[in-house]
């Protein structure tokens, strides 16, 4: 073990396990022989042989499709020689690890002991497949860490059953995931498998390999290339993994093919295909490491599932993004009623004095910008005698009236002129662009609209009539001329019920403020 080792410490609560696994004897064994330069393949064959589980399990692997080169390989000797030193060593490590660990628990665990050992099955196929498809030389050490990569939490499980089971709540029943163990425990298992792993004096490339799996974008800068490139490697077959065993199939699938596109060029077709090329693999593997497949759907099966996932969570983003835009529209109607509610005379339904008044200041800053040719025309109606009106005919038939010649007004204007109710029966326009001669013609269509209003209550019919004054000013510069129109509108108003009602007195001034 090199001192320089980035790697923490396993915590004081797991080193001090008594059920903590220990590393079996041939794999320790093997690991100093191949340390040894004098040692030759013939030697490790003969320490590998003593083992006849691992024996046979290496023979097989030797023939199986992950490693198939032609031949059959009967013996240890000749798979040494075929597959290398290093692939024999690598693996006789793998296997006879695997095969210490416990492959169930005493029945009170939560721990899914099963899923567990489906995950590294499937991370150590994966992980070896994908070196292979980014042209990775580190095959069989991907395989070891795949198979090592979840072997914290199995190191827990064992050792904090009573602490890992807040985890495994936590997921009810899924298999948890580095950040969860981190918020419960404030350790997670890439930290306490290769610390493990640390300890046990296996190859410092695997254990730190598993460390940064999770976060291969933490690595040092000093990392080797092997590390490097195995941390991503193990980080893309978590994510293989969890397409082919979870139920997250889809933002996995579309996180590998971000990932693989990103870091590598490969397509995502590539990808699927070698997510589907690792089906033998895993079967083949899981009978050697005497692992139980569940009967579960092809590989081509979950692929698909997971695609039609990643499409639906797709399509789920464009649900939201519908929806919201739907909130937004309604958001903007609510506002939209709110601002006419504010604007609307609540008797007669048209248009209010607040209404009138920010129409009358728009209007007049269009005129101050030089956005309008003629002058600025007000016209303010009075409805005649309706104090006697409503003392006639009572108040409730005054307001129908009220009513009646408010929908006659805002009918006789026309264009860009805007009616309101200024108050009581008074009624106001403005008409933003016209001269003395345009708002005499409007006063007096309003004023003829008017008295022409028929209203029938009470089996009578009723009828009013209004006077009108009105005031253009030719050149608007300045907000304050607005009400100062006003006032001269309605000083002509005074001479219309002067002059005998019914009638329209319109004025033109030049300078409205002098
Ligand atoms: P003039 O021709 O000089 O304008 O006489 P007038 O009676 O119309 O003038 P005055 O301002 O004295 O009276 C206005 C009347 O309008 C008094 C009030 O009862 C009536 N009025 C104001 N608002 C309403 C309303 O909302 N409903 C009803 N029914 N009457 C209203
Ligand atoms: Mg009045
Ligand atoms: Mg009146």
């Amino acid at each position: 073990m090199s001192n320089d080792s980035m790697l923490p410490q396993l915590p004081d609560i797991i080193a001090k396990a008594e059920n903590l696994p220990s590393p079996p004897s041939v794999a320790m064994e093997v690991l100093r022989l191949t340390g040894d330069d004098s040692v030759s393949i013939d030697d490790i064959a003969i320490v590998i042989a003593r083992d006849p589980a691992l024996s046979a399990k290496l023979l097989k692997l030797s023939n199986s499709s992950l490693f198939k080169r032609g031949s059959d390989i009967s013996t240890i000797d000749r798979a040494t020689m075929v597959l290398g030193l290093k692939t024999v060593k690598l693996m006789a490590l793998s296997f006879s690890l695997a095969s210490t660990l416990p492959k169930s628990g005493d029945g009170s665990s939560k721990f899914d002991y099963d899923a567990y050992w489906v995950h590294s099955l499937t991370m150590a196929v994966a992980g070896r497949s994908l070196a292979q498809l980014v042209k990775s030389r580190y095959y069989d050490e991907a395989f070891m860490c795949g198979l090592l990569s979840h072997l914290g939490q199995l190191v827990m499980a064992e050792c904090l059953p009573d602490e890992y089971s807040a985890v495994l709540d936590r997921v009810a029943g899924g298999m948890p995931t580095a950040e969860d163990e981190q918020q419960v425990l404030g350790y997670d298992y890439p930290t306490i498998g290769s610390a493990l792993l640390q300890s046990w004096e296996m190859p410092e490339q695997i254990s730190q390999s598993i460390y940064y799996s999770v976060t291969p974008k933490d690595l040092p800068a000093t990392s080797t290339v092997e590390v490097t490139e195995l941390a991503w490697i193990m980080h893309l077959a978590e994510l293989a993994t969890t397409v082919i065993c979870s139920s997250r199939k889809g933002p996995a699938l579309a996180l590998l093919h971000e990932t693989v596109a990103s870091r590598f060029e490969i397509a995502d077709k590539e990808v699927d295909a070698f997510l589907i090329g690792l089906e033998n693999g895993v079967s083949e593997t899981a009978s050697m490491l005497n692992i139980e497949l569940v009967e579960r759907d092809s590989y081509e099966k979950i692929i698909q599932q997971a695609r039609m996932q990643m499409v639906s969570v797709s399509l789920g983003t464009a649900v939201d993004l519908q929806e919201s835009q739907e909130r937004e529209e309604s958001l903007r109607q609510e506002k939209a009623d709110l601002s006419k509610k504010a604007n609307t005379d609540k008797l007669t339904g048209i248009n209010n004095r607040m209404f009138f008044d920010d129409q009358l200041k728009d209007v007049i800053r269009q005129h101050l910008r030089g956005e309008l040719e003629k002058g600025l025309g007000l016209l303010i109606l009075d409805i005649d005698h309706f104090k006697n009106f409503n003392d006639t005919h009572g108040h409730l038939a005054g307001d129908e009236v009220l009513k009646a010649v408010a929908k006659s007004v805002d009918d006789a204007v026309r264009g860009a002129d805007v009616a309101a109710r200024y108050g009581g029966e008074e009624f106001v326009v403005i008409l933003p662009e016209t001269d003395g001669e345009g708002l005499m013609m409007v006063a007096e269509r309003i004023r003829r609209s008017v008295e022409a209003v028929e209203v029938t209550y009470e089996g009578k019919l009723l009828k009013v009539t209004a006077s009108i004054g009105g005031a253009v000013c030719p050149s608007i510069e300045r907000q304050g001329e607005g009400p100062a129109l006003l006032k001269v509108a309605d000083e002509c108003l005074y001479q219309a019920k002067d002059g005998g009602r019914n009638r329209s007195v319109c004025t033109t001034v030049e300078n409205v403020l002098n």
